[in-house]
Protein backbone atom coordinates (compact mmCIF):
# COMPACT_ATOMS: atom_id res chain seq x y z
CA UNK A 1 0.00 0.00 0.00
CA UNK A 2 2.82 2.23 1.28
CA UNK A 3 4.10 4.29 -2.02
CA UNK A 4 7.32 5.14 -2.74
CA UNK A 5 8.46 8.53 -1.97
CA UNK A 6 11.19 9.15 -4.49
CA UNK A 7 11.25 13.22 -3.90
CA UNK A 8 9.09 14.54 -0.18
CA UNK A 9 7.53 18.21 -0.92
CA UNK A 10 5.73 17.76 1.90
CA UNK A 11 7.49 19.62 4.10
CA UNK A 12 10.82 20.53 6.08
CA UNK A 13 10.19 18.13 8.28
CA UNK A 14 10.84 15.20 5.44
CA UNK A 15 14.92 15.11 6.12
CA UNK A 16 16.74 12.45 7.31
CA UNK A 17 19.93 13.04 9.74
CA UNK A 18 23.03 12.77 7.35
CA UNK A 19 25.57 10.66 7.83
CA UNK A 20 27.49 13.24 9.52
CA UNK A 21 24.78 14.50 11.74
CA UNK A 22 24.54 10.45 12.62
CA UNK A 23 28.42 10.00 13.40
CA UNK A 24 28.24 13.13 15.50
CA UNK A 25 25.34 11.83 17.17
CA UNK A 26 27.04 8.44 18.04
CA UNK A 27 29.64 10.34 19.23
CA UNK A 28 28.11 12.88 21.45
CA UNK A 29 29.46 13.10 24.66
CA UNK A 30 26.56 12.67 27.51
CA UNK A 31 24.98 13.16 30.69
CA UNK A 32 21.49 13.64 32.22
CA UNK A 33 20.40 16.84 31.01
CA UNK A 34 17.95 17.44 33.82
CA UNK A 35 20.74 17.76 36.30
CA UNK A 36 22.33 20.09 33.89
CA UNK A 37 25.01 17.19 33.71
CA UNK A 38 24.99 17.06 29.60
CA UNK A 39 27.63 18.45 28.26
CA UNK A 40 26.34 18.03 24.34
CA UNK A 41 23.04 19.69 25.51
CA UNK A 42 24.66 22.45 27.79
CA UNK A 43 26.66 23.45 24.86
CA UNK A 44 23.60 23.57 22.51
CA UNK A 45 21.91 25.55 24.59
CA UNK A 46 24.73 28.08 24.99
CA UNK A 47 25.38 28.09 21.32
CA UNK A 48 21.47 28.92 20.48
CA UNK A 49 21.47 31.47 23.41
CA UNK A 50 23.93 33.67 22.05
CA UNK A 51 23.05 33.40 18.45
CA UNK A 52 19.73 34.65 19.32
CA UNK A 53 21.18 37.48 22.12
CA UNK A 54 19.49 36.01 25.05
CA UNK A 55 21.06 34.94 28.27
CA UNK A 56 19.66 31.26 28.69
CA UNK A 57 17.82 28.39 26.42
CA UNK A 58 16.28 24.82 26.51
CA UNK A 59 16.11 21.91 24.69
CA UNK A 60 12.51 20.81 24.51
CA UNK A 61 11.57 17.61 22.11
CA UNK A 62 9.46 19.75 19.39
CA UNK A 63 8.81 23.12 18.52
CA UNK A 64 5.36 22.91 19.61
CA UNK A 65 6.42 22.23 22.95
CA UNK A 66 8.67 25.29 22.58
CA UNK A 67 5.55 27.12 21.79
CA UNK A 68 3.19 25.73 24.56
CA UNK A 69 5.79 25.79 27.55
CA UNK A 70 6.09 29.40 26.32
CA UNK A 71 2.61 29.92 26.25
CA UNK A 72 2.15 28.54 29.99
CA UNK A 73 5.31 30.42 31.37
CA UNK A 74 4.22 34.11 30.29
CA UNK A 75 0.19 33.37 30.94
CA UNK A 76 -2.59 32.44 33.11
CA UNK A 77 -5.81 30.76 32.32
CA UNK A 78 -8.12 33.09 31.04
CA UNK A 79 -5.44 35.35 29.50
CA UNK A 80 -5.33 36.21 26.12
CA UNK A 81 -2.95 35.78 23.11
CA UNK A 82 -3.21 37.70 20.08
CA UNK A 83 -1.75 36.75 16.77
CA UNK A 84 -2.92 35.57 13.16
CA UNK A 85 -5.24 33.79 12.44
CA UNK A 86 -3.22 31.40 10.50
CA UNK A 87 -0.52 30.92 13.16
CA UNK A 88 0.43 27.42 14.08
CA UNK A 89 -0.54 27.78 16.83
CA UNK A 90 -4.34 28.44 16.48
CA UNK A 91 -4.70 25.62 13.40
CA UNK A 92 -2.07 22.90 14.06
CA UNK A 93 -1.16 22.41 17.76
CA UNK A 94 -4.23 20.35 18.74
CA UNK A 95 -5.83 23.51 20.58
CA UNK A 96 -2.65 23.04 23.49
CA UNK A 97 -2.85 26.76 24.08
CA UNK A 98 -6.59 26.45 25.07
CA UNK A 99 -6.48 23.29 26.50
CA UNK A 100 -3.28 22.80 28.41
CA UNK A 101 -2.61 26.67 29.11
CA UNK A 102 -6.54 27.91 29.43
CA UNK A 103 -5.65 30.75 27.38
CA UNK A 104 -8.33 32.66 24.67
CA UNK A 105 -6.88 33.38 21.30
CA UNK A 106 -7.31 36.96 19.38
CA UNK A 107 -7.09 36.28 15.77
CA UNK A 108 -5.92 38.70 13.01
CA UNK A 109 -6.99 38.27 10.03
CA UNK A 110 -4.03 37.76 7.55
CA UNK A 111 -3.24 36.19 4.22
CA UNK A 112 0.79 36.59 5.03
CA UNK A 113 0.85 35.41 8.01
CA UNK A 114 1.96 39.12 9.35
CA UNK A 115 0.39 42.26 10.60
CA UNK A 116 0.58 45.79 12.31
CA UNK A 117 1.27 47.84 15.07
CA UNK A 118 -2.33 48.64 14.61
CA UNK A 119 -3.65 45.18 14.27
CA UNK A 120 -2.20 44.85 17.59
CA UNK A 121 -3.22 48.32 19.27
CA UNK A 122 -7.01 47.26 18.38
CA UNK A 123 -7.39 43.83 20.03
CA UNK A 124 -5.42 45.00 23.60
CA UNK A 125 -7.78 44.92 25.71
CA UNK A 126 -7.89 47.60 28.42
CA UNK A 127 -7.87 46.46 32.25
CA UNK A 128 -11.37 45.52 33.98
CA UNK A 129 -12.69 43.66 36.05
CA UNK A 130 -14.73 41.79 33.74
CA UNK A 131 -12.17 41.77 30.47
CA UNK A 132 -9.73 38.84 29.99
CA UNK A 133 -6.09 40.49 30.35
CA UNK A 134 -4.35 40.97 27.04
CA UNK A 135 -0.99 38.75 28.04
CA UNK A 136 1.12 37.89 24.77
CA UNK A 137 1.44 38.78 21.19
CA UNK A 138 2.90 36.19 19.15
CA UNK A 139 4.84 36.17 15.78
CA UNK A 140 5.35 33.87 13.24
CA UNK A 141 9.37 34.06 11.82
CA UNK A 142 9.30 32.89 8.88
CA UNK A 143 4.76 32.70 8.70
CA UNK A 144 4.13 29.45 7.40
CA UNK A 145 0.53 29.61 6.33
CA UNK A 146 1.45 32.94 5.08
CA UNK A 147 3.23 31.56 2.37
CA UNK A 148 7.09 31.51 4.46
CA UNK A 149 7.04 35.52 4.52
CA UNK A 150 9.47 37.26 6.28
CA UNK A 151 8.40 39.83 8.80
CA UNK A 152 10.04 42.88 7.88
CA UNK A 153 12.53 44.22 10.96
CA UNK A 154 10.54 47.53 11.21
CA UNK A 155 7.23 46.03 11.54
CA UNK A 156 8.45 43.51 14.20
CA UNK A 157 9.69 46.53 16.13
CA UNK A 158 6.78 48.57 15.40
CA UNK A 159 4.69 45.77 17.13
CA UNK A 160 6.75 44.67 20.16
CA UNK A 161 6.82 48.47 21.06
CA UNK A 162 3.07 48.45 20.85
CA UNK A 163 2.51 45.54 23.47
CA UNK A 164 5.58 46.33 25.46
CA UNK A 165 3.83 49.49 25.96
CA UNK A 166 0.48 47.88 27.43
CA UNK A 167 2.41 45.66 29.54
CA UNK A 168 2.01 42.94 27.01
CA UNK A 169 5.22 39.86 26.11
CA UNK A 170 6.19 39.32 22.87
CA UNK A 171 6.85 35.56 21.99
CA UNK A 172 8.33 34.62 18.39
CA UNK A 173 7.53 31.21 16.83
CA UNK A 174 10.52 30.82 15.53
CA UNK A 175 10.24 27.66 13.82
CA UNK A 176 12.21 28.54 10.41
CA UNK A 177 13.97 31.79 11.69
CA UNK A 178 17.02 31.02 10.57
CA UNK A 179 15.32 30.67 7.27
CA UNK A 180 14.43 34.25 7.78
CA UNK A 181 17.74 35.20 8.94
CA UNK A 182 19.28 33.51 5.95
CA UNK A 183 17.11 35.26 3.42
CA UNK A 184 16.85 38.53 5.04
CA UNK A 185 20.67 38.36 5.53
CA UNK A 186 19.99 39.85 8.99
CA UNK A 187 21.74 37.79 11.68
CA UNK A 188 19.01 36.31 13.89
CA UNK A 189 20.03 38.04 16.72
CA UNK A 190 18.76 41.20 15.56
CA UNK A 191 14.94 39.61 14.60
CA UNK A 192 14.83 37.72 18.35
CA UNK A 193 16.00 41.10 20.25
CA UNK A 194 12.52 42.59 19.86
CA UNK A 195 11.40 39.19 21.79
CA UNK A 196 10.89 38.21 25.35
CA UNK A 197 10.28 34.35 24.51
CA UNK A 198 12.16 32.99 20.50
CA UNK A 199 12.80 29.70 19.61
CA UNK A 200 13.76 27.78 16.84
CA UNK A 201 13.02 24.48 15.47
CA UNK A 202 16.24 21.69 15.01
CA UNK A 203 13.84 19.47 12.72
CA UNK A 204 12.96 21.81 9.87
CA UNK A 205 15.75 23.26 7.78
CA UNK A 206 18.23 22.61 10.30
CA UNK A 207 18.06 18.91 9.25
CA UNK A 208 17.68 17.07 12.67
CA UNK A 209 15.58 14.58 13.73
CA UNK A 210 14.19 16.21 17.15
CA UNK A 211 14.17 18.95 19.23
CA UNK A 212 13.34 22.71 19.45
CA UNK A 213 15.34 25.14 21.21
CA UNK A 214 13.91 27.62 23.32
CA UNK A 215 15.45 31.11 24.53
CA UNK A 216 14.84 34.06 27.23
CA UNK A 217 16.24 35.81 30.04
CA UNK A 218 17.49 33.27 32.61
CA UNK A 219 14.78 33.70 34.93
CA UNK A 220 12.02 32.91 31.91
CA UNK A 221 13.82 29.71 31.32
CA UNK A 222 14.10 29.05 35.17
CA UNK A 223 10.22 28.92 34.81
CA UNK A 224 10.40 27.40 31.53
CA UNK A 225 12.02 24.23 33.34
CA UNK A 226 9.00 23.96 35.44
CA UNK A 227 6.71 23.50 32.68
CA UNK A 228 9.14 21.07 30.84
CA UNK A 229 9.42 18.79 33.69
CA UNK A 230 5.42 19.15 34.13
CA UNK A 231 4.66 18.46 30.49
CA UNK A 232 7.19 15.35 30.77
CA UNK A 233 9.85 16.69 28.45
CA UNK A 234 12.34 16.98 30.65
CA UNK A 235 14.45 13.97 29.33
CA UNK A 236 17.82 12.44 30.40
CA UNK A 237 21.10 11.15 27.92
CA UNK A 238 19.59 14.43 25.54
CA UNK A 239 23.01 14.67 24.31
CA UNK A 240 22.50 12.80 21.29
CA UNK A 241 19.96 15.08 20.08
CA UNK A 242 21.80 18.04 20.94
CA UNK A 243 24.74 16.98 19.02
CA UNK A 244 22.50 16.82 16.09
CA UNK A 245 21.55 20.28 16.51
CA UNK A 246 25.45 21.67 16.81
CA UNK A 247 26.54 19.51 14.06
CA UNK A 248 23.09 21.36 12.31
CA UNK A 249 24.64 24.64 13.42
CA UNK A 250 27.83 24.11 11.13
CA UNK A 251 26.87 22.52 8.34
CA UNK A 252 22.98 23.29 7.48
CA UNK A 253 22.64 26.45 8.39
CA UNK A 254 24.21 28.87 5.65
CA UNK A 255 23.04 26.24 2.83
CA UNK A 256 19.19 27.14 3.61
CA UNK A 257 19.60 29.83 0.89
CA UNK A 258 19.76 26.58 -1.68
CA UNK A 259 16.13 25.59 -0.29
CA UNK A 260 15.22 29.38 -1.47
CA UNK A 261 16.47 29.36 -4.69
CA UNK A 262 15.18 25.68 -5.32
CA UNK A 263 11.44 26.94 -3.97
CA UNK A 264 12.14 30.17 -6.32
CA UNK A 265 12.97 27.57 -9.35
CA UNK A 266 10.10 25.36 -8.65
CA UNK A 267 7.26 28.55 -8.27
CA UNK A 268 8.62 29.35 -11.54
CA UNK A 269 7.96 26.28 -13.05
CA UNK A 270 4.31 25.73 -11.26
CA UNK A 271 3.10 29.78 -12.36
CA UNK A 272 3.13 29.00 -16.04
CA UNK A 273 1.34 25.84 -15.76
CA UNK A 274 -1.90 25.80 -17.06
CA UNK A 275 -4.52 25.69 -14.37
CA UNK A 276 -2.23 26.25 -11.14
CA UNK A 277 -2.17 29.84 -9.55
CA UNK A 278 0.81 30.68 -6.75
CA UNK A 279 -0.66 31.80 -3.92
CA UNK A 280 1.64 34.43 -2.90
CA UNK A 281 3.40 37.35 -5.26
CA UNK A 282 6.67 36.13 -4.26
CA UNK A 283 8.81 33.25 -2.83
CA UNK A 284 11.07 34.39 0.07
CA UNK A 285 11.76 31.63 1.87
CA UNK A 286 11.35 27.52 1.32
CA UNK A 287 7.07 27.53 1.34
CA UNK A 288 5.41 27.53 -2.03
CA UNK A 289 2.09 27.68 -2.00
CA UNK A 290 -0.07 27.40 -4.75
CA UNK A 291 -4.11 27.16 -5.98
CA UNK A 292 -4.72 24.31 -8.12
CA UNK A 293 -8.88 24.96 -9.33
CA UNK A 294 -8.07 25.45 -12.46
CA UNK A 295 -6.58 21.97 -13.34
CA UNK A 296 -9.89 20.48 -13.00
CA UNK A 297 -8.52 18.32 -9.89
CA UNK A 298 -9.04 18.95 -6.26
CA UNK A 299 -5.68 19.33 -3.94
CA UNK A 300 -6.37 15.80 -2.43
CA UNK A 301 -6.48 14.02 -5.95
CA UNK A 302 -3.58 15.64 -7.57
CA UNK A 303 -1.63 14.53 -4.34
CA UNK A 304 -2.88 11.19 -4.82
CA UNK A 305 -1.61 11.06 -8.65
CA UNK A 306 1.30 12.85 -7.59
CA UNK A 307 2.12 10.24 -4.92
CA UNK A 308 1.51 7.42 -7.05
CA UNK A 309 4.42 8.86 -9.61
CA UNK A 310 6.54 9.43 -6.28
CA UNK A 311 6.03 12.59 -5.95
CA UNK A 312 4.73 13.66 -2.37
CA UNK A 313 3.26 17.04 -2.13
CA UNK A 314 0.50 17.70 0.44
CA UNK A 315 -3.06 18.99 0.46
CA UNK A 316 -3.68 22.46 2.21
CA UNK A 317 -7.18 22.78 1.41
CA UNK A 318 -9.67 21.65 -0.71
CA UNK A 319 -7.56 23.44 -3.89
CA UNK A 320 -4.52 24.45 -2.30
CA UNK A 321 -1.03 22.66 -2.33
CA UNK A 322 1.91 23.54 -0.26
CA UNK A 323 5.65 22.32 -1.48
CA UNK A 324 8.26 22.57 0.96
CA UNK A 325 12.02 22.61 -0.51
CA UNK A 326 14.87 21.13 2.66
CA UNK A 327 18.05 19.60 2.87
CA UNK A 328 17.15 16.44 1.32
CA UNK A 329 15.55 17.85 -2.10
CA UNK A 330 17.93 18.77 -4.82
CA UNK A 331 17.49 21.61 -7.72
CA UNK A 332 17.00 18.63 -9.94
CA UNK A 333 14.93 16.94 -7.42
CA UNK A 334 12.78 20.19 -8.16
CA UNK A 335 13.08 20.04 -11.62
CA UNK A 336 11.64 16.26 -11.68
CA UNK A 337 9.14 17.38 -9.83
CA UNK A 338 7.35 20.08 -11.49
CA UNK A 339 7.40 17.71 -14.87
CA UNK A 340 5.91 15.60 -13.02
CA UNK A 341 3.00 17.79 -12.02
CA UNK A 342 2.72 19.03 -15.53
CA UNK A 343 2.60 15.52 -16.70
CA UNK A 344 -0.36 14.47 -14.16
CA UNK A 345 -2.06 18.04 -15.43
CA UNK A 346 -1.82 17.42 -18.87
CA UNK A 347 -2.92 14.01 -18.50
CA UNK A 348 -6.37 14.87 -16.91
CA UNK A 349 -6.49 17.69 -19.42
C1 LIG B 1 6.52 23.11 12.45
C2 LIG B 1 6.05 24.32 13.16
C3 LIG B 1 5.82 24.30 14.53
C4 LIG B 1 5.95 23.04 15.36
O1 LIG B 1 7.21 22.47 15.34
P1 LIG B 1 7.38 20.89 15.58
O2 LIG B 1 8.85 20.75 15.77
O3 LIG B 1 6.87 20.20 14.36
O4 LIG B 1 6.60 20.53 16.79
C5 LIG B 1 5.42 25.48 15.13
N1 LIG B 1 5.27 26.60 14.43
C6 LIG B 1 5.48 26.66 13.11
C7 LIG B 1 5.31 27.96 12.39
C8 LIG B 1 5.86 25.52 12.42
O5 LIG B 1 6.04 25.58 11.09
Amino acid sequence: MANTIRIDLSSDTATRPSEGMRAAMAAAEVGDEQRFEDPSVNALCQRIAALLGKEAAVLLPSGIMCNLVAILTHCRPGDEIILAENAHIVGSEGGGASALAGVQLACIPTKDGTFSADDVAARIRSARGRVPRSRLVSMEQTTNRGGGAVWPLDVIADVAETAKASGLSVHMDGARLVNAAVAADIPAEKFAAHFDSVWLDLSKGLGCPIGGVLCGTRAFIEDAWVWKHRLGGAMRQAGVIAAAGLYALDHNMARLSEDHANAQLLAEHLQIMPGITLLSPSIQTNLVFFDVSGTGLSAEALAERLLARGIRIGAAGPHHMRAVTHLDVSRDDVIEAAEVVKAVIAAQA
